[in-house]
Formats: structure tokens, C-alpha cells, sequence
């Protein structure tokens, strides 16, 4: 009987198996053959008004984005946009998988070391964005000391990181940037000009306002991969539309007023500058952040095991009402995913105390414990209850005839056998825990994973950065394994009772 079943079990499996290979194999085929003439064009489209998402449509629009397409007529190049994170565009580049990008990006002599760039295609430069009722932020020298958010790798980033005394924050993307200024949790944003404008006069961001004149000058970009054959066409097409008004239309249906004059080469391309790559200060950088990483595991876990135990207990109790409440709360937290529970808390709390009318606001430090450890308190929950319960009834009979209370019983009896059995899902749960605090750099915190995108984003090293970010998950988790066999070991009589 139970051989038939095995065999039925297996052959589900199998054909589960086979149809996701299938699957697989016809969308690698049919990856593989999108028309060999499409040039790939990566983007990041939460950058309005040059690239962003249609409300209506869904479709990617924006100025970036009707320039580009004007462009592949012009060059009669098949556009198909990618979207990446910006901080993830020259890498994509570098290595080949995506043939340009176009995402805002200002030509810098940096970048020009590692990509190439078309003729500038626009004029921007960087803002300060502050809270409405904020005086004393006029210009770029009374940042000095301040609490400022930035997108990550970007110029307003590099800009920030020069300003003595200031704690830099830094986000996915501007808009999240901007939210954390709306919540009270910096004091500025230094972004792009026409972005913060946009998303004041257009997009109806409240609360914020824009002080002083632009602090540089930057020229916006069309990146390509060093040697890019496609470079001449896009100099072309581009250096066409703007001579027979195909550019002043793009620009015209987002911004009043003529385009300004372009230059041919940029002037921050006059001056070359080198990068230095300072293992060292990678290494260093990567220690803090895994110091980061752990602090966060070990307090979520803690949190998480005490929640957790409560949780289980809950969850076995006789209280029907109170295991209802208690299963809705592991359902939630394990059926839905822990980065959006991380942006509800952190960016949505704030926001529904503030329409309640509560002044409330978040740090980050106790919104990432606070939703990983809810989070993990969940799966714990789970854990500990199938332990308990894998405990024999009769053992609670023993101990009940025996005249031990329900608590001593659950203490002394029930609780030790099964910890034990606890012990090998709890350390999985440990480790998932390590890796997921990386989900917490999105909101700005210099953990490990975050560490590693911040030297990335300055020195264009993708490979050999991430690769030392791995490493040191691997030596974190692998130190983490050993504790729980450890842990395992000594709680094990049989073992005890041989080392003794
Ligand atoms: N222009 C800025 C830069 O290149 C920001 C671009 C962006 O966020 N898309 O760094």
C-alpha cells in the first residue's frame, strides 16, 4: 500500500518536473530569439519626468523614454527597454547584457572610464529638496552637519558624500528619498533638479520645497558599453533630431520653454580622473556591514523566539478566538513577502499616523528589527508549535498522573524534547534570517549587502564586490551552522553522556 503511494508520489513529482522544464526550456528558446536587431535600452522608471510608468497603460513613458523611441526610427534600431536599478545600469553594460542605457544618467569623467556616452541629450543639475517649513537650509554650505537622503550611485550621491559633518542616507530611488524627507527623517534631498520639480509641480508632492539655485551643472547621457558599434548611430540620429525639431517636441510635451543649447562633449569630460580600487577599505567597509548584519539577525531572532514562543503556545491553546488571531497573524507575515512588509512599516506607518493626524515616525534601526523580527516571530511560531505537538499525548498523561501542573509539565517534560527536535529548523530559520536582512538596505541601511552596492556604485567593481559580499554571507551562515550543531550536540544525552 504504502510502495503504491511512493510510486504515485514520485510519478507526480516527475511530471511536475517535466512540465517546469518544458516551461524553462521554451522561454530560454524564446529569450534567445527576440529579434537579434532590438537594441536593449536599460532604464530605472521611477525617475519622472524622464522615465516612469503610465498610470493608465502601464507602459514605460517619459522624456528619456520618447527620446529613445524617436532615436530607433531615426537610427531604425527595434527599441526594447529593460528596467534595472540605476545603481545595476553600467554594470548591465559592462557586461554586455543590455547594449545602452537611458536613465537620466550624467555623463561623469568616472563613468566615462568604464562606459562610453553618446552627445549629451539634456541639461540638469542637482537640487536641494527640503521640508516646506525649513529656513535654514538655503544653499549647499548649510548642508554641512545635516541628515541627507540620496539615490544610490548617483551624482547627488558622490555630491553628498563631500559634505563634512553630514549623515547620508542612501535609497533605491528618489522617490524614496523623497518620501523619507516628507516623513521628517532627513533634513534635505539632493537629487536632480527637474525630477524634484516635476515631482512637486506635477505629481503633487506635498510638504516639500526646493531651495537656491541648481548646485552643478550636468549634462545627461545615453550609455553604452566601451567599443559599442551602436555609438555612431545614436550620435547620429540624436545630433538629427535636434537640428529638424524631432528634440524640441520630445521636449516640449514635458518641459515649457525652448531647449537649451546642447554641447557636443560635456565639460566634465574635459577633465579625466582615475579611479583607485582600495581593497582594504573594501575589506573594512564589508566587516562594518556584516557587523550590522548580525546585530540586526541576532536581535530579530530574539524578538522573533520570544513573539514566537507566544505565538505557538497561542496557537495550541484551547482560546478559539485567540488561535484565530494568532493563525490570521502567521498567515500574513508568512504569505506575504518580507520587503513589503518592511515598506509598510517603514513608509506606511509613518503616513497613516500623519493622516490620523499623529505625529509618528519610524528610525530605521527599530522598523528593520521590528519587521524581522514580526516577520521571523511568524515562522518560528510554526517551528516551535510542530515541536510541541510532536511530543506523544501520553507523555502529558504521564506527567499529569504523576500530579505536574500543565505548566510544569510543558516546562520540564514536554518543552526539553522538544527543543531538541526544534533545534535543526530553528538554525534554517537563523540563516534564512542572515541572508533577509540584506531586504533591509531598502530603506537605507548600510548592512552588508548595502555596504557592497555603496563601493559598487562608486568604483563600478560588480564582480569582484559581490563576490567578497557572498563570501562573507557564506562565512557568516557557515559560522551559524556550526553554533546550532554545536547547540545540537550538547543537547543531545546520548552525545552528553559519551563526552562526559
Ligand atoms: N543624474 C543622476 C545621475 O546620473 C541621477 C540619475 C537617476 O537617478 N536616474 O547620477
Amino acid at each position: 500500500m504504502e510502495t503504491k503511494l511512493l510510486k504515485r508520489n514520485i510519478q507526480v513529482f516527475l511530471a511536475i518536473a517535466s512540465c517546469l522544464l518544458v516551461i524553462l526550456f521554451t522561454s530560454v528558446s524564446t529569450m534567445g530569439q527576440d529579434s537579434p536587431s532590438s537594441l536593449k535600452v536599460a532604464t530605472e522608471p521611477t525617475f519622472p519626468p524622464f522615465e516612469m510608468q503610465d498610470q493608465g497603460t502601464g507602459e514605460l513613458t517619459g522624456f528619456d523614454i520618447q527620446l529613445m523611441k524617436a532615436i530607433g526610427e531615426a537610427a531604425e534600431l527595434n527599441i526594447e527597454f529593460i528596467t534595472l536599478p540605476f545603481d545595476g545600469i553600467i554594470p548591465a553594460l559592462q557586461s554586455n547584457t543590455v547594449d545602452a542605457a537611458i536613465s537620466g544618467m550624467t555623463i561623469t569623467a568616472e563613468r566615462a572610464q568604464t562606459v562610453s556616452f553618446s552627445r549629451p541629450y539634456f541639461k540638469a543639475g542637482l537640487a536641494i529638496a527640503v521640508q516646506d517649513n525649513n529656513t535654514n537650509i538655503q544653499s549647499f554650505a548649510d548642508l554641512e552637519g545635516k541628515r541627507i537622503a540620496v539615490q544610490i550611485g548617483t551624482t547627488g550621491a558622490q555630491e553628498a558624500s563631500t559634505i563634512e559633518g553630514a549623515t547620508v542616507s542612501s535609497f533605491d530611488s528618489a522617490s524614496l528619498a523623497l518620501q523619507e524627507l516628507i516623513n521628517g527623517k532627513v533634513d534635505a534631498v539632493v537629487n536632480d533638479g527637474p525630477v524634484t520639480l516635476y515631482a512637486i509641480k506635477e505629481a503633487g508632492l506635498q510638504g516639500v520645497k526646493v531651495v537656491g539655485e541648481l548646485v552643478t551643472e550636468e549634462y545627461y547621457g545615453i550609455a553604452l558599453p566601451k567599443d559599442s558599434p551602436y555609438l555612431d548611430d545614436i550620435n547620429n540620429a540624436l545630433g538629427l533630431l535636434i537640428q529638424n525639431g524631432g528634440y524640441r517636441e520630445v521636449y516640449q510635451t514635458w518641459f515649457a520653454g525652448e531647449p537649451p543649447e546642447l554641447p557636443l562633449v560635456p565639460p566634465s569630460l574635459e577633465t579625466a580622473q582615475v579611479i583607485s580600487f582600495d581593497w582594504g577599505k573594501l575589506f573594512a567597509n564589508l566587516l562594518q556591514g556584516s557587523t550590522i548584519t548580525l546585530l540586526l539577525t541576532a536581535l530579530a531572532f530574539t524578538f522573533g523566539l520570544i513573539g514566537g514562543t507566544a505565538v505557538a503556545i497561542a496557537l495550541i491553546s484551547p482560546y478559539k478566538p485567540l488561535r484565530l488571531i494568532c493563525r490570521i497573524y502567521v498567515d500574513f507575515f508568512r504569505g506575504t513577502p518580507m520587503l513589503v512588509q518592511l515598506f509598510m512599516i517603514y513608509f506606511g506607518l509613518p503616513g497613516l499616523f500623519r493622516e490620523l493626524g499623529l505625529d509618528f515616525s519610524f528610525d530605521r534601526f527599530p522598523a528593520a528589527v521590528l519587521a524581522l523580527s514580526l516577520n521571523s516571530a511568524a515562522y518560528l511560531a510554526e517551528i516551535m508549535r510542530g515541536g510541541i505537538e510532536s511530543i506523544d499525548k501520553g507523555q502529558w498523561e504521564a506527567s499529569q498522573s504523576l500530579g505536574m501542573s500543565p505548566l510544569q509539565t510543558m516546562q520540564d517534560v514536554i518543552f526539553p524534547q522538544a527543543l531538541r527536535r526544534m533545534l535543526p529548523p530553528l538554525g534554517n530559520e537563523f540563516i534564512t534570517l542572515v541572508k533577509d536582512t540584506s531586504l533591509v538596505a531598502v530603506i537605507g541601511f548600510e548592512e552588508l549587502f548595502r555596504q557592497g552596492q555603496l563601493m559598487v556604485a562608486t568604483t563600478y567593481r560588480s564582480f569582484e564586490i559581490y563576490l567578497a559580499v557572498a563570501l562573507m554571507y557564506l562565512v557568516l551562515t557557515t559560522l551559524s551552522s556550526f553554533g546550532f550543531k554545536w547547540l545540537e550536540a550538547r543537547m543531545n544525552p546520548l552525545q552528553r553522556r559519551k563526552a562526559a
